[in-house]
């Protein structure tokens, strides 16, 4: 459902991604794993195209992200066409960012009512459906700055899956949280995987890894060096360097 091929970025003269291949299937869990700087972020935010690639395509369901193809050229994507083709991908960062002055429900509806032009109604109903899957309809009139920061990014979970997303795309969704409300985050994500959602999702959460991750890959300076099942990368991995990063972790 994701194809990811020779993707290279460069922030200037640095190149961040040196050419990444990674296929995502429906229904799969891949979680990506790597250390601080290795492009993990990067790499995401290309696959909706928060970032541009330098070279290389991105395609998800069979589209290929920014741009359309012609023959044998690709044209640049105005933005509300780019703007679009976001709605295929629900992400969820470390920082929650829910509109502070809108209650819950109204965070949730304003992106299908302005980018998909979703009438009010069906909104409300969408909205309720997806703070039910998050169990959290019942603080649907409240403030976000009333609820607590697992509270919070539950609530950024249903707001990404209320655009009914093809991919759900996590980037250390868990990690700006205090210990003891990480596990209902990861208990949502978890619900979500079981429930069929193709995910990709950034983390240090090896216990989520390897209970949920179809696949885990280990990236390194912008390459991914080791990709496999969660025992084999987790727990007999190949490369001395996912070695190493998994030991410094555990
Ligand atoms: P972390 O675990 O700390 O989140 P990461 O694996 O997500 O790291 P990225 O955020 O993708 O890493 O960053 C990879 C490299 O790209 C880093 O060296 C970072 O400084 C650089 N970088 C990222 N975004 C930009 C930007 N907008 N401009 C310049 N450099 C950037
Ligand atoms: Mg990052």
């Amino acid at each position: 459902i994701v194809r990811i091929i020779d993707l290279h970025k460069s922030f200037g003269p640095v190149e961040v991604l040196k050419g990444v291949d990674l296929e995502v299937h429906r229904g799969q869990v891949v979680v990506i794993l790597g250390r601080s700087g290795s492009g993990k972020s990067t790499m995401l935010r290309c696959v909706n195209h928060l970032e541009r690639p330098s070279r290389g395509t991105v395609v998800v369901d069979g589209e290929v992200i920014g741009y359309r193809v012609k023959g044998h050229k690709l044209y640049e994507l105005p933005s509300s066409a780019i703007a679009k083709q976001r709605t295929k991908t629900g992400m969820v960062f470390q920082a929650y960012n829910l509109f502070p002055h809108m209650t819950v429900l109204e965070n949730l509806i304003e992106a299908p009512r302005r980018v998909k032009g979703v009438n009010r109604d069906k909104a409300v109903a969408d909205a309720m459906q997806a703070l039910e899957e998050v169990g959290m309809a019942l603080k649907a009139d409240a403030y976000p700055g009333t609820l607590s920061g697992g509270q919070q990014q539950r609530v950024a979970i249903a707001r990404a899956l209320v655009m009914k997303p093809s991919v759900m795309l996590f980037d250390e969704p868990t990690s700006a949280l205090d210990p003891e409300l990480v596990g209902e985050v990861l208990n949502v994500m978890r619900r979500l995987a079981t429930s069929g959602m193709t995910m990709m999702v950034v983390t240090h959460e090896i216990g989520f890894a390897r209970s949920v991750a179809d696949e885990v890959v280990f990236m390194s300076e912008g390459q991914l060096v080791e990709k496999g099942p969660p025992s084999q990368v987790i727990d007999a991995p190949l490369h001395e360097s996912t070695r190493a990063f998994i030991d410094s972790i555990l």
